[in-house]
């Protein structure tokens, strides 16, 4: 806690002596990913490494940053991104991992910045602000749905739990049928349980995203609706209500959170859980492979066509895909990792004939929880991860292990032979959950990570 605290007021410390000027330059840094992609952990180690920039050689921008300091946040109606609670968790003598996303949060990062090159001296410090804005990958993919009636989308959405295998019975509700209430809620209720066991399985684009993680929207009737099968729509009928309160979603939930948060953003990272869909099997690694598809869409220039009229909306110039948690595996197979995410990304580009911000694809652990060794086995040298794993939540065993390797070619994960396939057919990739190794903070020495300082090169260094 000693620790915790100092890090802490070091932050507070400075802030009577940093009065906020409307002139003083802000960046707006999205993260996003699906639940349990590790956005939480990104943004609380990314911080912590800011403030104490120990650890961050390929920050260019990090020797000229003088002080970073958290401030109030902008936005005085979103809630703020618990930092601390994070950061005390993460830094317990029983570290735990904190709790995830689960609706949008803020936060903001103030940085006293020297300038660099020929005017360094001349002008001293000036102040940066960074505004880091968490929200749920879920979320995002709702954009999708501004363009679809409610038949549309119906249809997709019962297609596509089905090709999950997942029960859903609408087919034998009559939509025609006058609107009851209990039934209106029974169906989302089942929608969203279905949604819950397509997401399991490795599916990403389910769409509304808010029935995975409501915000403060849960029971409201805009987010009490559900698919159903074509037919009759007459007035007050449950279809009818159904189209009624899907459209109510578009515009009391889509619109407003593109238009207040999203349209706002100068850079973004998306975190994907690749080892994870790996884990799941080709269909969760090609669902992936179109979610990237999708996210690119929506950073399309006129993506937001709808929304340009209605305000300036900036415009993103940077996207970081990071693949998270590769503290599972050892650094000699990360280049592997990424070029799986890089074939991806490549891919998905050419898919949603994206041209407008520059992209990049890292292998990244926001917060190292492995340590790395080599032992002979037969003969052979096996480079393993050690860690304590985490069962049923709470730190168990410590093991060392190989969790197999990656192809050296992506394309061997990637082809589309195998795209419609539930499993590997060469064995399982064996990766367990670590749980996060115990952590004292020094001053000038941030939690260890890998590669998260290229993270902060590409999406803050030519802004500081
Ligand atoms: P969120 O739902 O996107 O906010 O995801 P979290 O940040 O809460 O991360 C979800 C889980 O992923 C955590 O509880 C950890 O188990 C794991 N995780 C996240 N980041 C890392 C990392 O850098 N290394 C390891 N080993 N696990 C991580």
């Amino acid at each position: 806690i000693g620790q915790f605290a100092d890090a802490v007021t070091r932050g507070v410390g400075d802030m009577t002596s940093s009065v906020t000027d409307v002139f003083d330059p802000t960046l707006r840094l999205g993260v996003t990913g699906l639940s349990r992609a590790g956005k939480t952990v990104f943004i609380t180690s990314l911080v912590a490494n800011l403030i104490d920039r120990g650890r961050m050689p390929a920050f260019s921008a990090g020797a000229r940053i003088d002080a970073a300091f958290l401030q109030p946040q902008p936005d005085d109606a979103v809630p703020r991104f618990d930092y601390e609670a994070h950061l005390a968790a993460l830094t317990a003598r029983d570290p735990h991992w904190p709790e995830g996303t689960r609706a949008i949060s803020e936060l903001r990062l103030s940085m006293k910045v020297r300038r660099g090159g020929m005017l360094s001296g001349l002008r001293g410090l000036r102040t940066v602000h960074l505004d880091i804005v968490d929200y749920p990958g879920e979320w995002l993919l709702d954009l999708g749905l501004m363009e679809r009636s409610y038949e549309d989308w119906s249809e997709r959405a019962l297609a596509r739990l089905a090709a999950w295998e997942v029960p859903y019975d609408a087919a034998s509700v009559d939509g025609a049928a006058k609107l009851e209430e209990p039934q209106a809620q029974r169906l989302a209720r089942d929608y969203t349980a279905a949604m819950q066991a397509a997401r399991t399985a490795g599916a990403y684009d389910l769409t509304p995203g808010r029935f995975l993680l409501p915000g403060e929207m849960a029971g409201s009737p805009a987010l009490t609706f559900a698919p159903l099968p074509p037919g009759e729509a007459p007035r007050g009928s449950l279809r009818r209500e159904m189209a009624r309160r899907f459209e109510a979603y578009k515009r009391h939930v889509v619109q407003p959170f593109f238009r207040d948060h999203f349209a706002r953003l100068d850079r973004q990272v998306v975190l994907l859980d690749v080892l994870g869909a790996i884990r799941q099997g080709p269909h969760a690694v090609e669902e992936m492979r179109a979610a990237i598809a999708d996210v690119l869409s929506a950073f399309k220039p006129g993506a937001l066509g709808w929304l340009m009229q209605l305000l300036g909306a900036r415009r993103v110039d940077r996207i970081l895909f990071a693949a998270t948690k590769a503290d599972h595996l050892h650094h000699t197979q990360h280049a592997r990792l990424t070029a799986i995410l890089e074939a991806m990304v490549k891919d998905a580009k050419a898919r949603a004939d994206f041209a407008g911000a520059r992209t990049q694809a890292i292998s990244m652990a926001a917060l190292r929880a492995t340590v790395e060794e080599t032992r002979e086995h037969e003969g052979r040298h096996v480079a393993l991860v050690r860690g304590r794993v985490l069962e049923d939540g709470m730190p168990g065993r410590e093991v060392a292990l190989h969790p197999g390797d990656l192809p050296d070619d992506p394309a061997h994960i990637l082809t589309p032979a195998r795209r419609g396939a539930r499993t590997w057919p060469e064995g399982d990739y064996d990766l367990v959950d670590f749980a996060p190794a115990p952590l004292t903070l020094r001053r000038g020495e941030g939690p260890p990570h890998v590669r998260l300082d290229r993270a902060a090169e590409f999406l803050l260094s030519d802004r500081l």
